[in-house]
């Protein structure tokens, strides 16, 4: 079986480490409802992209409770 040639040092650990962090979300402004979305996707607040109506959010609103009620 394969053996470490060498002692990771905890500089070595910390040197790598520091790739592991996320990056922060920079946020879109929704163009219709002015809220901080995330940028590339339908607006969680009105449902829309790009102008265009791509999500019934009253219909996901209702789901959404429906689900919740279930439990
Ligand atoms: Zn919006």
């Amino acid at each position: 079986m394969g053996l470490p040639g060498h002692r990771r040092t905890s500089g070595d650990k910390r040197r790598r480490a520091a790739q592991h962090g996320l990056d922060a979300v920079n946020p879109a402004i929704c163009p219709k409802c002015d809220k901080a979305t995330h940028p590339h996707r339908a607006c969680a607040f009105c449902g829309t992209y790009r102008g265009r109506q791509v999500v019934d959010v009253a219909k996901r609103a209702a789901r959404t409770v429906r689900k919740t009620k279930k439990k």
